[in-house]
């Protein structure tokens, strides 16, 4: 019997060990779900074109492809296994909850087998968490095992997981950055070092490009013909990689020219800026277009190379010097047969590449194999219930800003027009804007969970949910034990928004004041019963006890007024 691999949308690497032994490949490109909802465009186009640049890509490695077009995997299903007898499959088990069993009983309907093996696209397997978790071997894990939910049916968590603690297991057990026993520099997290904002004559460095070849180009105008679509639908701005190899220069370009500024200013927000120093790479590991070992051990290489102590480089110093945009692509773009990236010509090479300070190496890899193998398994620990989770009981829709970007909050308006605009907005305006203003505003987690999920490039249901619906709306305390809420003068310190912004970031009551500050203090003052007794919160609610009554008043009718605008488009 021939060995049969199908590989999901989001699989998209030729250099798998389950590709080594493959005699046929299947990859299905289902359109159904797209058809049910408003996508951003860029998105649609974006996985598309990759599976089918991934198709292109395996048949020239001489892989044997089959390549279903179809609305659904059932029907992709029907048309691959139809003219056979019965065909034994395997796929590497998808990170979305249910589907793995799911996919197994469509297969088995048609008269085929489904085998199931580990994900290689993740560094960490479930095997890893349940030793780290200390849990026995079958027990919360799995969708077969017997399990007890982690998240109760009130939204509150029977088991907590701390991000730090996985992060130090996973350094340990992989050995990056590690001396021995010891992390590199004797620290294991230098977060206080990654919280500036850059000078106003500091320019980020240049985005890389991969501007859209033919075969995206025609993937593009079939998804505006054939879906609706939400988000800009040109293709101007659409700069992704969609193969293996300009995700390889992506991160080329990214250990170069961004990494060394990536952790000072990790946190900061600037008008007109979406990009800043961070990677752009998740798209491109969320498809699997790159693997996540590969930016960390590139970043840990890069550190190896160029690392300086933490906090001793400090990229302000080349703004002043105008030598910050003098690392360029061309590392990449030469001797690169595709033209990846190769957009921007101009800008001399030559230019020796920033040193990489130990905060920032530091900062990147504690994003990849701590917190994005981290909500992998909480998400995997946690589903079902997780994607439901509402412990704050938040009923309220989406503002309509978060559709049309029609704010004149310049926070939000700022990180709406990104996502709709790039379909990305990078973590603190995803946190700290869209997620803050959700929460503070009482939107209904899932319904939150559903935008981010329509409208971001790097969306996948087991990325947005912890992200989302933990994380973000506080929905449970899986994995944290405060809600990330915070006032205006949060974006204030982080921002440049405020300075611009009409509403008064200084003032809390009354018409123009920041609406961000009567909704957070309106919001601790509803959830009092919650989130006083999480102990984390002490310091604020001696701010709002130091409140007398009148102060609340007002306080509590300027939050009203302000969902009211918010809810009737007039924020
Ligand atoms: P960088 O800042 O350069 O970070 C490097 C990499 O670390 C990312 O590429 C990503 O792979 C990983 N990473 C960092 N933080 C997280 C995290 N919390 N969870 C998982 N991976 C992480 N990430 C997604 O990939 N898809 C999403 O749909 C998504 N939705 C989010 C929604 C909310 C409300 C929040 C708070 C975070 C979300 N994240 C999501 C995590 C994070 O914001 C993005 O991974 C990051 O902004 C992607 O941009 P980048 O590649 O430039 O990231």
């Amino acid at each position: 019997d021939d060995a049969v691999l199908w590989l999901l949308g989001d699989q998209l690497n030729p250099d798998l060990d389950a590709l080594a032994d493959a005699d046929e490949v299947l990859l299905i490109e289902a359109h159904g779900f797209a058809d049910r909802k408003p996508y951003h465009a860029h998105k649609l186009t974006l996985v598309f074109s990759a599976m089918r640049h991934f198709r292109d890509d395996l048949r020239e490695r001489g892989h044997d492809v089959t390549y279903a077009k179809a609305d659904s995997f059932g029907e992709g299903l029907d048309e691959f296994l139809g003219p056979r007898s019965a065909a034994d499959l395997r796929l590497m088990r998808p990170a979305s909850h249910g589907a793995g069993e799911r996919l197994r009983e469509l297969v088995a309907a048609r008269g085929g087998s489904l085998e199931l093996l580990d994900n290689e696209l993740f560094w960490t397997t479930p095997a890893d968490w349940r030793e780290w978790t200390d849990e026995p071997d079958g027990e919360g894990s799995g969708p077969d095992a017997e399990r007890e939910p982690i998240v109760a049916e009130d939204g509150t968590a029977e088991r907590r997981y701390r991000q730090e603690d996985w992060y130090r297991h996973v350094r340990r057990e992989t050995g990056v950055l590690m001396d021995g026993d010891e992390p590199v520099g004797g620290e294991w997290n230098y977060d206080d070092l990654n919280q500036e904002t850059p000078p106003d004559d500091w320019e980020p460095p240049e985005r890389p490009r991969f501007d859209p070849d033919e075969l995206t180009r025609e993937t593009h105008a079939w998804v505006r013909e054939r879906f609706d679509t939400w988000g800009s639908d040109s293709l101007d701005v659409f700069a992704w990689p969609v193969t293996r190899e300009e995700a390889r220069a992506a991160l080329d370009a990214f250990v170069r020219d961004r990494l060394p500024s990536f952790g000072r200013y990790e946190d900061a927000m600037v008008a007109g800026e979406p990009f800043l120093s961070h990677s752009l790479l998740s798209p491109a590991i969320n498809l699997g277009l790159l693997d996540p070992r590969e930016p960390v051990r590139a970043v840990e290489e890069a550190y190896g190379e160029r690392g300086v102590e933490p906090g001793a480089y400090d990229p302000a110093d080349d703004a002043a010097s105008g030598g910050s945009g003098a690392t360029t692509l061309d590392a990449f773009s030469e001797g690169d047969e595709s033209d990846a990236g190769a957009d921007d010509g101009d800008d001399a090479g030559g230019t020796d590449p920033a040193p990489v300070p130990l905060n920032a190496a530091e900062g990147f890899i504690r994003q990849v194999i701590g917190w994005r193998e981290f909500t992998r398994h909480v998400y995997r620990e946690a589903m079902p219930e997780l994607a439901a989770a509402n412990q704050l009981d938040q009923s309220r829709a989406l503002p309509p800003a978060y559709w049309d970007g029609d704010t004149d909050m310049r926070c939000l308006s700022e990180a709406v027009d990104h996502v709709r605009e790039y379909g990305y907005a990078h973590h603190i305006e995803r946190l700290m804007v869209l997620s803050n203003v959700a929460l503070l505003y009482g939107a209904d987690p899932a319904d939150l969970n559903e935008w981010f999920h329509l409208g971001f490039v790097d969306a996948y249901h087991w990325v947005t949910t912890p992200n989302v619906v933990a994380m973000g709306s506080f929905g449970t305390d899986v994995l944290s034990s405060k809600p990330y809420a915070a006032s205006g003068s949060y974006v204030n310190r982080m921002s440049d928004y405020c300075t611009s912004c009409p509403y008064a970031v200084s003032r809390t009551t009354g018409e123009g004041a920041c609406p961000l500050n009567a909704l957070y203090w309106d919001f601790l003052a509803e959830h009092e019963e919650t989130l006083r007794e999480t102990g984390r919160m002490g310091l604020m609610y001696s701010h709002l006890d130091d409140k007398d009554d009148s102060e609340l008043a007002a306080i509590r009718e300027r939050a009203g007024a302000v969902r009211e605008m918010a809810a009737n488009g007039e924020l």
